[in-house]
């Protein structure tokens, strides 16, 4: 059995297993993970009905169809017209199925038209079904991801040596989107370089400030390759960092290694959380790591498990998720060290591997 019929399977037991009788997806990555095909963002109506047992149909604008490949045989194709309304179309396909669930990012306006179209249909999330299918990943899914960090390590590495003085925070962002393009992800979705106090902005956005000597940098960059996401956290400084910096670093530095060799299956995702904070807590900048340890990654850059305190889901092999551990110091920098780790039989694999020690640059 090919993988997407694999999926396909699981997602019709898990719909027997919770008195489902139809899965219905449209945008987003849900869909994608079962049959290969990502619906476009556009008005028209994109929806796989995947009843538990009986075809799954992919109804699709019939102007995008020929994007739609089949070739596995695990659904066929409906495609409509521009004067048929999709809605009904979908309603009539699910029939008498009367509990239905339906992907979380769909969006309202399909939602409640459904729900219109016949009262007696009861609809459920399908948020909790998707997260158990694609929480646990593959080996072809985890080989992916390895991939594409190895594409933005590669990219880290080569920015090592690179001039950051005098440019600014957009231009080197857009070098390394350049890089990181060329060594072989099909898109960017964020390259953060956050310099000096922008630093202290976990989530800062490029701008037109020049780098300056003495400025430590932030770069946390990432995207897609073959469909799977990077996501990584390097630290550069422009000659000689500031003051306080280098202390924290090693600090941060212990953090991140302690909570990373934390990983292993059976342990709680929170777990991972506290091991990286009592660290930078008892260094003293406790009330400066302001976010949770790391999220889940896989075909989306955020997805479960997140790593957080209260989370006590447990750990398994096949899951994939950063630990980004980080310090900010409002008004003067910020730090983060984030790598994308996979959990194994014998623990962690960390599937970034460029060196983890401050970046000097001219
Ligand atoms: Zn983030
Ligand atoms: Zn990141
Ligand atoms: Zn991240």
């Amino acid at each position: 059995m090919n993988e997407f019929a694999a999926r396909m399977e699981r997602a019709r037991a898990s719909l027997g297993a919770q008195g489902v009788d139809a899965l219905c997806l449209s945008v987003g990555s849900d869909l994608p993970y079962l049959t290969g095909y990502r619906a476009m963002t556009l008005e028209r109506l994109t929806m796989l009905v995947l009843p538990a047992d009986g075809e799954a149909i992919l109804v699709v604008p019939e102007l995008e169809a020929r994007r739609v490949d089949m070739s596995d045989g695990t659904f066929t194709v409906r495609p409509w017209s521009e004067t048929e309304d999709p809605v009904a179309i979908v309603a009539d396909l699910l029939g008498r199925v009367s509990r239905v669930a339906i992907g979380d990012e769909t969006w309202s306006r399909f939602v409640l038209a459904l729900q219109s179209a016949d009262q007696d249909r009861s609809w459920f999330p399908a948020g909790d079904l998707m997260r158990t299918l694609r929480i646990v990943k593959s080996g072809a899914e985890i080989a992916a991801l390895r991939e594409a960090a190895r594409t933005v390590d590669g990219v880290a590495d080569q920015m090592s040596t690179v001039q950051f003085s005098g440019r600014s925070e957009l231009d080197v962002s857009r070098e390394f989107a350049e890089r990181t393009l060329a060594d072989g992800h099909d898109e960017i979705l964020f390259a953060i370089v956050a310099s000096g106090p922008n630093g202290a902005s976990p989530h800062h956005e490029p701008t037109d400030r020049v780098i300056q000597h003495g400025d430590a940098v932030v770069v946390d960059f990432g995207g897609l390759q073959a469909g799977y996401s990077s996501d990584t956290t390097r630290m550069f400084v422009v000659g000689d960092a500031p003051y306080g910096f280098t202390d924290a670093y090693e600090v941060l530095q212990a953090a991140q290694a302690a909570a990373t060799a934390h990983v292993r299956p059976g342990v709680t995702a929170s777990s991972v959380d506290a091991a990286a904070r009592d660290i930078i807590t008892d260094g003293g900048y406790g009330d400066l790591f302001i976010h949770r340890v790391g999220h889940g990654i896989g075909m989306d850059t955020h997805e479960h498990p997140y790593l957080v305190e209260g989370n006590d889901e447990l750990l398994e092999t096949g899951m994939a998720f950063s630990v980004e551990p980080g310090i900010y110091v409002p008004g003067e920098w910020g730090m983060r060290l984030e790598d994308i780790v996979t959990v194994t039989d014998m623990g962690v694999e960390s599937l970034n591997r460029s060196h983890r020690s401050i970046r000097v640059v001219p």
